[in-house]
């Protein structure tokens, strides 16, 4: 059933010659004893965790799904979910980079990111269940009080407790403002919570002694909409003083959803009957803080997607190797053998080179940003701080949508390259697409990121963030633009580098006449910005390899082939993207709905 080594050499290049991390993280006091051992050692350790224990039980829990039992409201996980799960925590994977005051190993964030980015690839419907808990761990810890952060933060930490995100209603998903679920006040300060909330994420399982369900309700007199959105931990057993488990809190999971893909996660009905909870942050302040679970949920989407675009593909390269099948255009490459190994033909190097770009475009891009999230979690410099809060704000939307339709497309060839076979599940092919396909849609659906993207963070703050992010690349352009060597990187991320400016001006403008227009661009818009962000990272790489293409080590020669690649097929869906969005809404809005 395939195989996964993860992709350790690569991650080394991007932590260590792309971002140069150690340099960045003596910047950072919390940090500054955070050296290439430790980082080379966690990426050994990971990669053997997620390979041997992990790996192995990703299509069997395809198969076999969760288990609901409606007497006991109780799930059951695929076989030895629960059993990985106790060595995980056992190890202390769960508290990687976790704050040391909740008993965290307090490592860096861009460290984090490489070892899920190997959880994904392993098992994606396992990861939800620790990620989740991340969510969980990251909201409390910033609009917890100091009661909720002792009480809980340990146990989220040291994963003997897992975390949810209760958003979802029967009625609404996307436009949260309608929500339903009705908290009341109690005279001991804790609120007690009715409603029902669906495809609730690791709602219900067996891997953890406690589930926290971080929810959101209306408390009395609530404002209407989004203004009246308040945010309630709600355990699933009330803890006692002790920090043990005590009685059940009358939160249940009614159903489980049959899905198209990852099976090995429950994706549960959960039933409120007066469940008891506490306010997390202030009354109808609670879509702010559940702000900060979303944001670290969108970015693990998109590391969902990058961990999938790298497994599929491997698998793909592999079978590429071994198949034959034809003979090559060009004459007999294997002339012992009855046939040529797919791999000599033209397009079936296309489908595998458009997983290669896409998963180490998405490894330098994810993590690029968890250092910039390191950056303004722990420097010292509160400018700094700031500017780096602001391209993570602009980025996150940009990792969430682009990375994850381009693993929809980088899945989907990767099965293509397995012909008839990829689509029998034996292979483990269809799985790899089937669960691509969620990352596209929860978490907020990718137009809804494009409409953050471009409505919020670009139009809304006039460009502002947009342009910061557009001088560094500026900057790269001046530095290297006379380099006969790096033209062919450096010319076409200029040309995208000024089309985007001309196009967000374009958009910006129709926007005050139409808001439609905003609507009717920001799909293709958003696409363009990804790959404005790939190319400025692809010619980085290459920049790098270049330096080093005659070293005799030929990692550098495939980054250069990945990234011309990149430039000369990917990059270039821009011109057409770029057409769609300057199309304006008329195409779109002129049908009326009843002429559809
Ligand atoms: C497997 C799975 C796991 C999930 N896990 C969780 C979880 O753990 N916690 C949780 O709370 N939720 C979870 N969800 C819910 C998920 O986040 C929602 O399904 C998603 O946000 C979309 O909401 P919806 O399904 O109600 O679609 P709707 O909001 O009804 O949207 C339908 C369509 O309309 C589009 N649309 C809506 N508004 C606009 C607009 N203004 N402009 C343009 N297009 C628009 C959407 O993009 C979408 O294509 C999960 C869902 C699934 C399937």
């Amino acid at each position: 059933m395939g195989q996964y080594v993860a992709p350790i050499r690569d991650m080394q290049f991007v932590l260590h010659e792309f971002l140069k991390v150690e340099e960045e993280l003596k910047s950072l006091p919390d940090y500054a004893e955070v050296d290439a051992d430790i980082i080379n050692q966690v990426l050994e350790e990971g990669g053997k965790f997620t390979a041997e224990v992990l790996f192995p039980l990703n299509h069997s829990g395809d198969r076999e799904g969760c288990k609901h039992d409606a007497a006991t409201h109780t799930v059951t996980t695929p076989k030895g979910f629960k059993e990985a799960y106790k060595q995980y925590v056992e190890a202390g994977w769960g508290a990687l980079a976790c704050d040391p005051q909740y008993g965290g190993q307090g490592l860096p964030v861009v460290l984090n990111n490489s070892f899920y980015e190997m959880l994904n690839s392993a098992n994606q419907a396992w990861t939800m269940y620790p990620g989740l808990s991340h969510g969980a761990y990251e909201c409390l810890k910033e609009h917890g009080t100091d009661h909720q952060k002792e009480v809980y933060l340990p146990k989220l930490v040291s994963g003997e407790w897992t975390g949810t995100m209760c958003l979802t209603e029967p009625h609404c998903g996307t436009d949260l403002g309608m929500l339903r679920s009705k908290a009341l006040p109690q005279e001991d300060g804790s609120w007690l919570i009715t409603g029902n909330k669906i495809f609730i994420s690791a709602g219900e399982h067996d891997m953890a002694e406690n589930i926290l369900h971080l929810v959101l309700a209306r408390v009395p007199d609530a404002p209407e909409g989004s203004k009246g959105i308040s945010l309630f931990l709600v355990p699933k057993f009330l803890p006692k003083a002790d920090g043990s488990v005590g009685e059940r809190n009358p939160i249940t999971c009614g159903a489980i959803e049959e899905k198209m893909g990852i099976h090995g996660n429950s994706t549960c009905q959960m039933n409120l009957d007066g469940a008891r909870g506490w306010i997390i942050g202030q009354p109808n302040k609670g879509l702010n803080a559940m702000f900060v679970f979303m944001n670290a949920a969108r970015l693990g989407v998109g590391m969902q997607s990058l961990g999938l675009t790298e497994i599929a593909y491997q698998n793909a390269l592999i079978y590429a190797k071994d198949r034959i099948q034809m003979r090559s255009l060009s004459g007999v490459k294997n002339p012992e053998m009855p046939a040529d190994p797919i791999i000599v033909h033209p397009d079936v190097r296309r489908m595998l080179l458009t997983g290669k770009a896409y998963a180490e475009g998405a490894r330098a891009f994810t993590s690029y940003v968890a250092l910039q999230i390191d950056r303004e979690l722990h420097h010292p410099d509160e400018e700094v701080r700031k500017e780096a809060a602001d391209e993570v704000a602009l980025l996150t939307p940009v990792i969430k949508a682009f990375i994850t339709d381009n693993a929809w497309i980088a899945t989907s060839e990767a099965m293509q390259v397995f012909g008839g076979h990829g689509y029998i599940s034996e292979w483990g092919m269809e799985q790899y697409v089937r669960d691509a396909r969620i990352n596209l849609i929860y978490e907020g659906t990718n137009t809804i990121q494009s409409l953050d993207l471009l409505g919020r963070k670009i139009l809304g703050d006039n460009g502002a963030k947009l342009r910061k992010f557009g001088e560094k690349i500026k900057a790269f352009v001046e530095d290297n633009g006379t380099d006969e060597a790096m033209s062919e990187f450096v010319t076409p991320l200029g040309d995208l580098g000024d089309k985007v400016t001309k196009l967000t001006m374009e958009i910006g403008m129709k926007a005050f006449q139409n808001p439609d227009e905003v609507g009717a661009a920001c799909v293709p818009y958003l696409r363009v910005v990804g790959h404005m962000v790939y190319s400025y990272f692809f010619a980085q790489m290459a920049k790098i390899a270049l330096a080093k293409e005659d070293s005799g080590d030929n990692f550098y020669k495939a980054k250069l082939a990945t990234a011309r690649f990149y430039f000369a097929r990917l990059q270039p869906e821009t011109a057409t993207l770029i057409r769609q969005a300057r199309s304006g809404s008329a195409n779109l809005m002129a049908l009326d709905a009843d002429l559809f």
